[in-house]
């Protein structure tokens, strides 16, 4: 019977028999679209921040930027490469109002993020991103609590049965903070029976939603613009808009065109439904009972001005 072949024996036939790897060097010098940082940071609240800390592409041609790779990959459905940075422009208004959203995808954005574990709730229904969070089972939760100014506690909204509007009367903010005083007292308590042994798993189980976590949030910047659409947005609770806005000063100097075709088409954009348009066309009420859709319409017709 023969010998079974060793796995060197086996890689070095293998290598002499597959074809050789074309190493191509770009066309011009690349730039580092971090400009060598190691991360963009910008603090939101008194405890929580929102840091870039990788790009891809991290390289794009001097005098472009992540643009490039959107355009690039526009442009293999019909062979060109990248043309002028105008025409490039061009093409992703194009490609952004027509939705044409794959080429989005080419752009990956990496972030660590610290923020208060209510706003993380709303964060992690983003499904399409990939994140690795801190363990409050393996590790001992910081003792990071947010807390809003006694001006920027808000009154239940009576329009929005999501939303707090207007600050709330002093004497009341000032209730509320001392409730969340109470509740941050807890940690000491936290600290101090994992310390006696008590699983850091259930423990924390008597922390509030007002205690810090962090993670590292992948995204590509199509769903990276998703997420920015629905959380930058007045309905949106304050403290992730916060955040969500951070993000956008983060990304918009790596895709400067794309960041402006989102403002244009879609963030500042006006979305109008049949019957609007017809009750527009006809200077009509709107065909509808609805309390809500006709506030709506109404919202719209004095942002145009009608
Ligand atoms: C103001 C506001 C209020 C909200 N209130 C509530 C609430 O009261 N209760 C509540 O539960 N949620 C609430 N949400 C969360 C909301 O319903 C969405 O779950 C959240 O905004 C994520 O949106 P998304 O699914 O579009 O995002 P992502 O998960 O990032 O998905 C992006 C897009 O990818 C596609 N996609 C992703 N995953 C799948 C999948 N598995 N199958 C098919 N398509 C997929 C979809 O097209 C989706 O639109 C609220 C959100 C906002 C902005």
């Amino acid at each position: 019977m023969p010998e079974p072949a060793l796995s060197s024996e086996v890689s070095a036939k293998h290598a002499s028999t597959e074809t050789p790897i074309e190493r191509v060097k770009p066309e011009g010098p690349m730039v580092d679209l971090m400009q060598g940082d190691a991360r963009w940071q910008i603090p939101v609240h008194q405890h929580g921040f929102i840091a870039l800390v990788d790009v891809m592409p991290r390289l794009a041609p001097q005098g472009q930027t992540a643009d490039a790779a959107i355009v690039q990959a526009a442009r293999v459905s019909y062979g060109a490469g990248t043309k002028q940075v105008s025409e490039d422009r061009t093409l992703i208004r194009y490609l952004l109002r027509h939705r044409h959203t794959t080429p989005f995808e080419m752009v990956e954005l990496k972030f660590h993020v610290a923020m208060p574990m209510f706003v993380a709730r709303q964060w992690i229904r983003h499904r399409t991103a990939n994140v690795n969070e801190y363990s409050a089972r393996y590790s001992i939760v910081p003792d990071r609590f947010y807390r809003p100014t006694v001006d920027s506690v808000r009154k239940q909204s009576t329009v929005n049965r999501q939303g707090g509007d207007e600050p709330i009367d002093a004497g009341t903010a000032e209730r509320f903070l001392q409730l969340l005083d109470r509740a941050e007292a807890n940690y000491r308590e936290y600290l101090d029976l994992t310390e006696r042994g008590v699983a850091r798993e259930l423990a924390r189980a008597a922390l509030p939603v007002s205690v810090y976590t962090e993670w590292y949030w992948k995204c590509d910047l199509h769903n990276t613009l998703r997420f920015l659409s629905l959380r930058m947005e007045s309905h949106a609770q304050q403290e992730i808009q916060d955040f969500a806005r951070a993000m956008y000063r983060l990304i918009q100097p790596l895709a400067p065109a794309t960041c402006e075709a989102f403002m244009d088409y879609e963030f500042e954009a006006m979305h109008l439904s049949r019957l609007e348009i017809e009750a527009i066309r006809a200077g009509a009420p709107l065909a509808t009972q609805n309390k809500r859709e006709i506030a709506e319409f109404e919202a719209k017709r004095s942002r145009l001005g009608l």
